[in-house]
């Protein structure tokens, strides 16, 4: 008789609550009809999990509890919190703003929130820029990049401008030297300090030089003057941390 195979190992979920802090706002209205809270939190984690880490076992087990507040406030969202318990703000009025494609954006933005729970920093020394290219990168493959993103490169943009930049820079990378490039390089990224390096020994070449050939497989020419030959993009740029 064959062993019985071990069924897989489960990703670690934490636990999820929710607070609503004025259900009177019309956001929380449009929240309530399209979102069902608790999918939509173990959506955003284990998105996280499969884009930062190949298997259970590479998975941090710190975050035991993610407290979603929705409340009325400036900006998208921001995520806080300790090692173990994490909280993600996110506001009434931007969902009220993407009322037209509230369920979209509300999952857009939690997996972008929810990939600050669990990605590596480099002990809080990779830069910011970085940090966001990749919680866009996990919201881009979770299929929820929101329309007016655009893969291009704005004139005078550097490879860690952030956002969707950096997201689509780094999705290009992983394209050139291989699928688990940018697992591999959030894993670079736990328990030590930012090395720039990291790129080279990883993506194949120094960061600047990725950066010239994205540019260059654009359209961009590539070279050394920053303010020609990119694609323009309209600014809108949510600013959400
Ligand atoms: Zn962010």
């Amino acid at each position: 008789m064959p062993p019985t195979p071990t069924p897989p190992p489960e990703w670690p979920l934490p636990k999820f609550t929710l607070r609503v802090e004025d259900l009177a706002h019309p956001g929380a209205a449009l929240f309530l009809a399209h979102v069902e809270p608790e999918a939509a939190l173990r959506a955003a984690v284990l998105a996280s999990f499969q884009w930062l880490y190949a298997t259970p076992a590479c998975a941090p087990t710190n975050v035991r509890a993610i407290l979603l507040v929705l409340r009325p406030m400036d900006g998208v969202a921001y995520t806080s919190g300790s090692h173990t318990e994490k909280e993600i703000h996110l506001s009434l009025d931007h969902i009220v703003n993407s009322a037209a494609r509230a369920r979209a954006e509300i999952l857009g933005v939690l997996v972008h929130e929810v990939v600050h729970c669990y990605q590596h920093n480099a002990k809080g020394t990779a830069p910011g820029g970085l940090i966001e290219g990749v919680a866009d990168y996990v919201r881009l493959h979770a299929e929820l990049a929101p329309p007016h993103w655009v893969r291009a490169v704005r004139a005078g943009d550097k490879w860690d401008a952030g956002y969707q930049t950096t997201a689509y820079f780094l999705d290009w990378v992983e394209a050139q030297a291989g699928a688990g490039t940018v697992r591999a390089l959030n894993a670079a990224l736990l328990d030590r300090e930012y090395e720039e390096a990291v790129f080279a020994r990883l993506g194949g070449a120094p960061v600047g030089e990725l950066w010239r050939r994205y540019k260059v497989a654009l359209g961009a020419d590539g070279g050394p003057d920053e303010d020609e030959g990119f694609t323009l993009v309209p600014s809108y740029n949510p600013v959400y941390v």
